[in-house]
């Protein structure tokens, strides 16, 4: 396929490199002037979507796939895909796919998870909105890109899947990172608390399989002085995303709230930018301000 790439950062630029090592004619463009192996340089997005096949959008946010989209669709061939794969607002992704079927295009929304080590093995997990058309013809790249691709229903429902399991994964991490600060005061050793919950009820993704306590668990950022891993401004970006669609739908989402309140403190006003979002965990044991 002859395949468009806007966006080459963190992400975009491994995903790029490996649908060029499966032997697609990939052009990028990113107007950081970033590139990727194996991926020809464009001057501009019109430019890097011209007779495309595909075009693959990894952008920061809403806003900026929205002017990105305005630009790139006039220039797309009919019947081409376009497949987006940032995390955005479930509004912008239906308002993306709206304009690019009046323009007789296909269009996925197809957020991933799996972060940067996911994105350079080819192991991401996407969650794709949109028609069937569409999800069929973007799969086979899903299929490099990832190990798994699930079609989750029309337009926006992958942005949907994508907030829904990280509003999970934010609370559940607090609530696990909670509890280790609460039985370090009860004078419970982490290893036998970590035994004990990660084979009863209290189990879950955050404890099991990243596990916040160093030396606990399987290895996890924890053990890495909670360099990210998945850092928690982008945990903070994701809560601000379920909360923005909560309000939208009028959806009571009190644990979600409280979650983006607490990264939102982290973030913004301690020390918390470009830690591990598990770092939640020594962030509660510094009392003081763990009283919230
Ligand atoms: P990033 O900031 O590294 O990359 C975004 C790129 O977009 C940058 O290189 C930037 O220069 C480029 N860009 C911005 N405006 C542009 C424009 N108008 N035209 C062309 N390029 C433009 O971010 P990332 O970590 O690669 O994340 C990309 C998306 O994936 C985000 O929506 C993020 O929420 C999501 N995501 C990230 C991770 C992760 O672990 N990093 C995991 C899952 C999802």
């Amino acid at each position: 396929m002859k395949i468009g790439f806007v966006g080459l950062g963190n992400m975009g630029a491994p995903m790029a490199a490996n649908l060029a090592k499966a032997g697609h004619a990939v052009t990028g463009f990113d107007v950081a002037g970033t590139t990727a192996p194996g991926v020809a340089q464009a001057d501009s997005a019109v430019q890097a979507v011209q007779d495309a096949d595909a075009v693959i959008t990894m952008l920061p946010n809403g806003d900026i796939l929205r002017r990105v989209a305005g630009d790139v669709i006039p220039a797309m061939a009919a019947g081409a895909v376009l497949i987006d794969c940032s995390t955005v607002d479930v509004e912008s992704a239906r308002a993306v796919a709206a304009q690019a079927e009046a323009a007789g295009l296909l269009s996925v929304d197809a957020p991933v998870s799996g972060g940067i080590g996911g994105a350079a093995g080819g192991t991401l997990t996407f969650m794709a909105g949109g028609s069937a058309a569409a999800f069929a013809k973007a799969e086979p790249l899903f299929d490099i890109m990832g190990q798994k691709a699930v079609h989750c229903g029309d337009a926006g429902a992958g942005q949907a899947a994508k907030i829904c399991n990280n509003m999970i994964l934010g609370v559940t991490m607090i609530a696990t990172c909670e509890a280790f600060a609460l039985a370090d005061k009860l004078g419970l050793d982490r290893q036998k608390m970590f035994d004990v919950v990660s084979t009863s009820s209290g189990y879950s993704w955050s404890m099991n399989a990243y596990c916040p306590a160093p030396s606990v668990g399987p290895q996890s950022p924890a053990d890495n002085d909670y360099q990210p891993g998945f850092a928690a401004e982008l945990m903070l970006k994701d809560l601000g995303l379920s909360q923005q669609a909560a309000a939208a739908v009028d959806a009571d989402t009190t644990m979600g709230a409280m979650a983006a309140e607490l990264y939102r403190r982290f973030v913004e006003d301690e020390d918390g930018r470009g830690q591990d979002f598990s770092a939640m965990l020594p962030r509660l044991m510094a009392r003081g301000h763990g009283q919230s």
